[in-house]
């Protein structure tokens, strides 16, 4: 979200005429930053303590350019504004400019108010701010990958999380805007597009009378909300159904999902639709139905599970990730081991864990006790942190001799002689860089390039990467064609195998 953000910030800053220096502090005074924005997050006690430790730096730096008559603004955007609006202004007068999420419209106007030498704020959040009308600068490192957001905030109310009171409430962008967008970023030749939500998948979109409509929203199979059932608008499968429309040649990924908004007619479409990448974040959290219940997260273990199942039924190819949480409130070892049979029933290739860190004004500050000690957390997430690592592995290891279709990001950080791409599953795949055939049956050869879509032999694997062999450029399309041809009637290297 975060990326996202910046990019809505510095399209709104572009259109008033600021420029975007790459070098915070260029020799030459023409070229130095007079304004430092950093986008920052809350959800983790860490994430914040990177901030405080970044704002110091640039305070040092912000009282040496004084001497030089070179002033320089500090602004502060996001959670973190949000959740912090007083100790931020406070602290040794370190920030300049706060804007919460619901608030980058109003940059241009807060910043030439600090240009007088106040410090400025708006963290007033909206139940309508979606930034529709605002094209984001896409400057993604992986230039052909481009993030578009399709909704903001959250209505869950976990017990643990600070997002409903840093992000607001939920609210979808108008589908024609998304498609526009979408349209845009396709012409420019992005290859890649991840919609972007705190829930994505809750998606609903009520900006027209047509939408309207009686039919209470179909959950997931076991799981319910803290809130009533929601009635009406445009749902998540349909915007999927014609975003994956517009270029049967871009891929489409979505993150962060909430597991109640998986409805088999979702899961239909991404199993039927071939540019909807067979890969689905799954977040559990715990796998202990009686820390889920003090989570507030709305499933049993065994509604979770029977959602699994569900998917591998449906989209028989797909790869999993999730979110743990070690150490929550009350958590037992029993409550713990419950967490790490469920890693290992689950097989996930990738996965976020994190030992638990109390955050204010959520349900957990006001009515539970932290009372797992910090040393104990942290042994109970390295024990999910090795479990992860040995199902990655072997989920993985079950990719060796097969062929995927990778979207190629460019050079490998390790070695200019390879090549990094990802696969539909979204695992990270190094090969070598030399040339190939256009297509498997074409005599000349030619260099790979980023933005390309190469089939890969898979020839060893590990929990966090796999490595392989080019063997020709291929495209999404040529996919359906090689997925539909019966494998006997295929060289074995010309089948796409996503899973063996
Ligand atoms: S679903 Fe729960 S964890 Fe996710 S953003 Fe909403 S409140 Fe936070």
């Amino acid at each position: 979200m975060n990326v996202n953000d910046t990019e809505i910030a510095w399209s709104i800053l572009q259109k008033k005429g600021y420029q975007r220096t790459a070098h915070l502090s260029e020799m030459c005074v023409y070229l130095q930053a007079d304004v430092v924005l950093l986008v920052t997050c809350s959800v983790r006690e860490k994430a914040e303590q990177t901030i405080w430790n970044r704002l110091q730096q640039l305070t040092a730096m912000k009282r040496k350019r004084l001497k030089t008559h070179t002033p320089m603004k500090i602004g502060i955007l996001g959670c973190m504004a949000e959740r912090l609006k007083m100790e931020l202004l406070a602290r040794e007068k370190l920030v300049d400019v706060l804007a919460g999420p619901d608030a980058y419209r109003d940059l241009p106007r807060l910043l030439a108010v600090a240009d007088g030498g106040q410090q400025v704020c708006n963290v007033l959040l909206s139940l309508e701010e979606t930034y529709a009308d605002v094209m984001p600068v896409h400057h993604a490192p992986r230039g052909h990958s481009a993030f578009v957001s399709i909704m903001r905030g959250c209505d869950n109310m976990c017990s643990y999380c600070i997002v409903p009171f840093t992000r607001g409430r939920e609210r979808s962008r108008p589908v024609c805007s998304i498609l526009e967008e979408v349209r845009m970023l396709s012409d420019q030749g992005v290859k890649e597009v991840t919609l972007l939500g705190q829930n994505v998948n809750s998606y609903r979109d009520m900006s027209e009378e047509q939408f309207f409509g009686s039919d209470a929203t179909k959950l997931s199979r076991g799981f319910k909300t803290i809130y009533q059932t929601k009635r009406g608008g445009l749902r998540f499968s349909d915007l999927l159904d014609q975003v994956s429309r517009i270029d049967p040649d871009v891929r489409i990924r979505f993150t962060s999902p909430h597991p109640k908004d998986f409805p088999d007619e979702v899961l239909h479409l991404i199993a039927e639709r071939r540019n909807i990448c067979k890969q689905i974040h799954l977040p559990a959290q715990s796998g202990s139905s009686r820390v889920l219940k003090a989570m507030r997260r709305g499933y049993t273990r065994e509604a979770y599970l029977d959602l699994v199942r569900n998917i591998k039924q449906i989209i028989p190819d797909v790869s999993l990730s999730s979110d743990f949480i070690s150490g929550f409130c009350g958590e037992t070892e029993d409550d713990h081991q419950q967490t790490l049979s469920l890693i290992r029933e689950v097989g996930y290739n990738v996965g976020f864990l994190f030992a638990y860190s109390m955050r204010k004004k959520t349900h957990a500050f006001h009515r539970l006790q932290d009372d797992i000690p910090v040393e104990v957390k942290q042994r109970r997430l390295e024990e999910c942190i090795t479990v992860f690592r040995e199902e990655a592995e072997r989920v993985n290891a079950a990719l060796i001799g097969s062929t995927q279709l990778v979207l190629v990001e460019g050079e490998s950080k390790r070695s200019a002689e390879d090549l990094c791409g990802r696969t539909d599953g979204n695992m990270k795949v190094i090969f070598p860089k030399e040339d190939v055939h256009v297509q498997p049956t074409a005599f000349s050869t030619v260099p790979i390039s980023a933005g390309d879509y190469v089939l890969v032999k898979i020839l060893s694997a590990n929990s966090q990467s796999l490595r392989g062999r080019a063997l020709s450029l291929n495209s999404l399309r040529a996919r359906e064609v090689h997925c539909r041809t019966p494998p006997e009637d295929q060289p074995d290297e010309h089948v796409v195998q996503t899973q063996p």
